[in-house]
């Protein structure tokens, strides 16, 4: 059976979905986008990347596709008509298709489109092994905060840990870590205090981040807000990142150095199972 994904309005199978070689996402990479998560058949964090999306679309002066509650429908109706029981939606607004200029006219019309991935997000095997990072010089633009389909350098960073063996990079600037290629880094230190870089525009506000600094707080966790080193990380008790998709995920390698015995810790354990509770309990 072919997916069933969303175009401008339109419930589509995939293969005859069409957007504009005009498109300004195409051409310029003018767009934003979300990923929401699908458990048991339900979204989890829908309205913190609504939120945001808000926001992404509001910093760029690009106009809102549609309202919230029809974006929930949209959501919805394609995880019931491709059946997802587990994966996820993703969501990608553009300004707009108009003759390719650097100068865009006030009145595009958005584009909106929408699809699902069908995959195993829970129980996947970096859950109980970790994962293995390399560091690079993070050479993003400077508003990570706004999530953008700019993904290039991202992706060339992700290949290149692949190329070494590992499975993702911790991108670095002015000597400390911004984020991971897609998620947010965080480590333990040796006193269990869990630190993560405070929010600026040079990172990406998780939508995940936010929500495991709550329960950890709320688990009475020291959580600390700042920048920290490649080495300092090295030297850490644990490390771990969070986004989306991959929820709470330990790290058990930081570029060259194993962390601990080289399995997942304690800390990043049972925030995982904390995250995953509260969001299965809230889902939509
Ligand atoms: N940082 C970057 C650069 C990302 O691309 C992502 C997710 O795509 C995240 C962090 C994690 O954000 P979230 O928890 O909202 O998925």
């Amino acid at each position: 059976m072919s997916r069933i994904v969303y175009v401008n309005g339109e419930y589509l199978p995939e293969e005859e979905a069409k957007v504009s070689i005009f498109d300004r996402g195409f051409l310029m990479a003018d767009a934003v986008y979300e990923v929401c998560s699908v458990l048991d058949g339900k979204l989890l964090e829908f309205e913190g990347h609504i939120a945001r999306l808000h926001r992404s679309l509001s910093e760029l002066k690009m106009a809102e596709p549609c309202s919230d509650e029809e974006l929930l429908e949209i959501h919805r109706e394609l995880v019931k008509r491709n059946e997802v029981k587990e994966g996820g939606v993703y969501l990608q607004v553009t300004r707009g298709a108009s003759d390719r200029d650097f100068v865009w006219a006030k009145d595009l019309k958005p584009t909106l489109v929408l699809f699902t991935q069908a995959k195993s997000i829970e129980h996947s095997p970096t859950a109980t092994t970790g994962i293995k990072v390399i560091a690079i010089e993070d050479q993003r633009w400077a508003r990570r905060d706004i999530k953008t389909v700019q993904l290039l350098f991202p992706s060339l960073a992700k290949m290149e840990a692949k190329a070494q063996g590992k499975d993702d990079a911790w991108l670095v600037e002015d000597g400390f870590v911004t984020e991971g290629t897609s998620n947010n880094a965080w480590i333990v230190t040796k006193d269990g205090t869990i630190v993560t870089r405070d929010l600026s525009t040079d990172l990406l506000h998780g939508i995940t981040r936010a929500s495991v600094m709550k329960y950890a707080k709320e688990a009475q966790m020291k959580v600390e807000e700042r920048k920290f080193t490649i080495e300092e990380a090295q030297n850490a008790a644990e490390a771990f990142f969070t986004s989306a998709s991959a929820f709470v995920t330990p790290v058990v390698e930081i570029d060259g150095a194993t962390l601990g015995d080289g399995t997942p810790g304690p800390v990043a354990r049972r925030l995982r199972e904390i995250y995953l509770a509260e969001s299965r309990a809230r889902a939509i």
